[in-house]
């Protein structure tokens, strides 16, 4: 997903992509939950420039699907994901590190709270929103989910799923951590 800034116009620029559902899985693998593409993902992005910076608002909608983590059926689940960022251009972008510490007093430049208004240095004339979208599906990406309430997981026996049917084994099995306090004696 490439914009040229010189393609922003005085009222903004809005742009919808769709993301292949490969380039989406790239996006979102190694993910702890095991988070994986089912479909693609479709952007809406909303750029505006304010001098030399450009305003980003973006909403996705990736199609996604994971384990659920009782009994590792496949969920599917549609992640919304909105994000709204400041593209600086390298060239302007302030000196990081360092300056904060010299000078603790100095006000940071509008009083920007770090988490409402995040910032992305770009290089040149053209913006690449793919890193950007990665970094912020991965901050949206849920833990893994459950694929209903009442789901009652895998035996921890045989491995099957209670689901489909009550195995019969006997599950409550003493736990080898404590069998060995039982030797030890006060
Ligand atoms: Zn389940
Ligand atoms: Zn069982």
């Amino acid at each position: 997903m490439l914009v040229n800034i010189d393609e922003i116009k005085e009222p903004g620029l809005d742009r919808r992509w769709d993301v292949s559902r490969e380039a989406l899985d790239a996006m979102v693998a190694g993910d702890r939950a095991g988070w994986r593409a089912h479909g693609g993902v479709q952007v809406d992005a909303h750029l505006e420039k304010v001098e030399r910076r450009v305003l980003l608002r973006a909403t996705a909608r990736a199609d996604l699907e994971a384990d659920c983590r009782r009994c590792l059926l496949p969920v599917a689940a549609v992640v919304p994901v909105e994000f709204e960022l400041t593209l600086v251009p390298a060239e302007g972008a302030r000196a990081e590190g360092g300056q904060r510490g010299d000078h603790p007093h100095q006000p940071v430049a509008g009083s920007f709270d770090a988490d409402e208004a995040q910032e992305e240095v770009f290089r040149g004339k053209v913006i690449d929103l793919d890193p950007i979208l990665r970094e912020q599906l991965l901050l949206a990406l849920p833990g893994a989910p459950v694929c209903g309430e009442g789901c009652k997981g895998l035996c921890s026996v045989c491995g099957g799923n209670l689901n489909e049917r009550e195995c019969g084994c006997v599950r409550t099995v003493p736990d080898p951590r404590w069998a060995g306090l039982s030797k030890v004696k006060l």
